[in-house]
């Protein structure tokens, strides 16, 4: 059938006159099917079903899904919150993770507005990456289409949708974006801010958005969705918009805590994985931890302990899984698999174990858990505006936290969960909520955003949870150093130039400063290699052989160079498959980097800026690159004092090299991409700068010292 053809179909629904008498669309999920007759609607009762979107019978899998779609709590309330949205602007929906929220209310909005046919679309924001995409593509077989084309995602660098989406799920920071080009977000007739009660810093401004964008725009619908049951502070915040909750449909859960405080969480966790394995009941486990690394780590040391206890006790297979944002999607979908089936000699039921960052706590739903081990810590941001510094450190959770992730392990039945930590700790030392993520944010790069969605204005924002002054003042005053703003507050061209860009206000000015210093094609793959994970791998057990491979592309004036090195070395091996393996490099992210570079050039030269190199074998090649940096970064140097520790400029800080810099020597002066807040205070990929690039570059900033 051609495509006009399934337009006219579908556009059929408009005369429906069951449509009009209801007000209120009907789906699949009641067997009902848009743009058909009722006497078809038998018809494809009958003989199998056709899906509307692709024209295509369903498919076997399809019909499985909606079985189990139709499970879930959300679906009894569907016609209750359809009612909703038809009399309110703004609805906020409560409901248990795990109750439907992300996967169905985006379809039901589907199947009622039909954004399709005025050529719009449903969007549906997420905090994580990770669960934009996992979520897309559930939901994308769930409605029995292609991921990327009806159903779609975008997320930072990659944009999985086309011109048949309709729906598409995409983090807060996306939206944010696109309400820049686009300030009352035309293109879509519904926006379902979901995970609200994370408060991220984005999902906090795209709230306050809303609510002027829908003063404009009377017929933009927008839900905010959120797990936990405190919603009265949204509703209040939404001029007392209804509030639906889903009732929950969860399982008792056993909480037991150690009788004392663990010295090592992760030893303990550990340790507690392997006892549930040997002494309780079939279910799968869940443990949360706060990083790559650590997961990484976890999961090597599960292996071996299984190994070991397979050798004393017979017991079913175990299967490891990790979970973090780093991870590639193949993988992340992995959990979600059955766990092991039962062996066929006797029988002994297999187990699955997820070992996983927050991103398991509320925006991905793993059934099957009916144990979860939690150390009581995550990642988390901290901004500390007095030494502006931002900064990723492991810090205690809260008690909601605790208690949405001690929820996990009652979601098909009765559950247990174990937290390595006393229940006075609980009690007396966790916080009751994790402070919003504007209160410990560095606000640089959203204040860029807002003044050019025209936001002047920020102290009267209608903000959640306003920011502290200091670190909306520490934000103008980044900006203004910077010349994104002028002495006013006012957008400069190089402000509007710099909010094109997806990036730190840093590195966007870094980047359109380099034409200056004829290095923008180096400089954009230093902007891209900054801008994904790590690409050095060290595995635990060949360090060794890591850094000597490592040592190949270092290069003695700073960190930011061996990147360089490394790329251009990629770039040259790219049809060999082994090089990256070889060379203890993560393929994966240099590819990455690659495809991030592309986009930023295209933002280059989109925006008119020169793509120039200074030739190889040019003596300044290195320092014009440098100098490039230093047009960014001038606000990140440190001086080696005569005590032989660093000091950061303006702030005075004390801090190390961290040890992974390839810096051959101590240079008086030095520049850094990243602030590490550990033990200690170290800075982290370092390059060598000059005393006199810094007055000449950023002469006002550091004759104000
Ligand atoms: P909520 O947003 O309310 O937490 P979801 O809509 O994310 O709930 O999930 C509802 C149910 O859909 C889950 O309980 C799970 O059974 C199923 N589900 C969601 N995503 C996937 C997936 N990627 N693979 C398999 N099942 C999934
Ligand atoms: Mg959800």
């Amino acid at each position: 059938m051609s495509h006009s053809n399934k337009r006219q179909k579908i556009e059929g629904i408009d005369n429906n006159p069951y449509l009009a008498h209801r007000q209120l669309a009907k789906s699949p999920l009641d067997g009902w099917f848009p743009g058909r007759t009722t006497a078809e609607q038998a018809q494809i009762a009958e003989n199998g079903e056709i899906n509307p979107f692709t024209n295509k019978p369903y498919s076997k899998r399809y019909r499985e899904l909606l079985k189990a779609r139709r499970t879930l709590p959300v679906h009894a309330q569907r016609k209750e919150f359809l009612d909703l949205v038809h009399e309110n602007q703004f609805v906020v929906f409560v409901g248990e993770t795990g109750s439907g929220k992300t996967t169905q209310i985006p379809q039901f909005l589907c199947y009622d507005i039909l954004p399709h046919l005025k050529k719009k679309q449903i969007a549906c924001t997420q905090p994580r990456r990770v669960a934009a995409m996992s979520v897309a593509q559930r939901v994308s077989d769930e409605m029995d289409v292609k991921l990327g084309e009806e159903v779609g995602y975008n997320i930072r660098f990659e944009d999985c949708s086309g011109p048949k989406t309709m729906l598409k799920y995409l983090t807060d920071g996306m939206l944010l974006r696109e309400a820049m080009n686009d300030p009352n977000l035309e293109k879509y007739s519904a926006i379902i801010l979901d995970e609200a009660h994370e408060r991220t810093l984005a999902t906090d401004i795209l709230m306050g958005l809303m609510k002027q964008i829908a003063k404009e725009r009377k017929d933009l619908k927008v839900i905010v969705m959120s797990a936990t049951l405190d919603a009265e502070k949204f509703q209040r915040y939404f001029n007392d918009a209804p509030v639906l909750t889903v009732p929950g449909r969860t399982f008792p859960v056993e909480i037991y805590y150690t009788p004392e405080a663990e010295r090592d969480y992760l030893e303990a966790a550990i340790r507690t994985v392997m006892q549930i394995h040997e002494y309780e009941p079939p279910g799968d486990i869940l443990l949360f931890l706060t990083g790559e690394e650590e997961i990484e780590n976890a999961c090597l040391k599960i292996r071996t302990e299984n190994e070991e206890l397979m050798k004393r006790s017979d017991l079913g297979t175990l299967k490891i899984l990790p979970l973090y944002s780093s991870l590639p999607p193949q993988q992340q979908q992995r959990i979600f698999e059955d766990a092991p089936p039962p062996r066929v000699k006797d029988g002994k039921p297999g187990r699955k174990v997820i070992v996983s960052t927050n991103i398991a706590e509320t925006s991905l739903t793993i059934d099957g858990i009916v144990y979860v081990v939690d150390p009581g810590f995550s990642k988390q941001k901290v901004y500390n505006p007095r030494i502006r510094v931002e900064s990723l450190l492991v810090s205690p959770i809260s008690k909601a936290s605790a208690q949405q992730r001690a929820g996990r392990a009652g979601r098909t039945r009765a559950g247990k969960c174990f937290r390595l930590y006393t229940e006075k700790a609980f009690l007396k030392e966790l916080q009751e909520q994790t402070y919003p993520e504007i209160l410990r944010s560095n606000l640089g790069s959203v204040v860029l955003q807002l003044k050019k969605l025209g936001i002047d204005d920020l102290v009267h924002f209608d903000f959640m949870d306003p920011p502290a002054p200091e670190t909306l003042m520490r934000a103008l005053e980044l900006l203004n150093y910077l010349g994104a703003l002028d002495d006013d507050g006012n957008l400069t061209g190089d402000g509007i130039l710099m909010a094109e860009f997806p990036l730190d206000p840093q590195l966007a000015k870094m980047l359109i400063e380099s034409p200056k210093y004829r290095c923008s094609n180096e400089i954009l793959s230093i902007a891209a290699l900054l801008s994904v994970p790590n690409i050095f791998v060290r595995p635990n057990e060949s360090k060794k052989q890591a850094e000597d491979a490592k040592g190949k592309f270092a290069h003695t004036d700073g960190d930011h160079l061996t990147l360089l090195n490394v790329y251009h070395a990629y770039k040259t091996n790219i049809n060999d498959p082994e090089w990256c393996y070889n060379n203890y490099l993560s393929a994966r992210s240099l590819k990455s980097a690659d495809n991030v570079r592309q986009q930023l050039k295209r933002i280059m030269e989109r925006c008119d800026q020169d793509l120039l190199s200074t030739s190889f074998e040019d003596r300044n090649y290195y320092t014009n690159i440098r100098k490039a940096l230093t047009a960014g970064f001038f606000m990140q140097v440190a001086h080696l004092e005569k005590s032989g520790h660093y000091l950061t400029c303006k702030d005075n800080q004390i801090v190390q090299l961290h040890p992974s810099s390839s810096l051959g020597h101590q240079p008086e002066w030095v520049l850094y991409n990243e602030f590490v807040l550990t033990t200690k205070n170290y800075i982290r990929t370092v390059t060598e700068v000059k005393a006199d690039w810094l007055l000449d570059i950023a002469p006002i900033y550091y004759d104000l010292r």
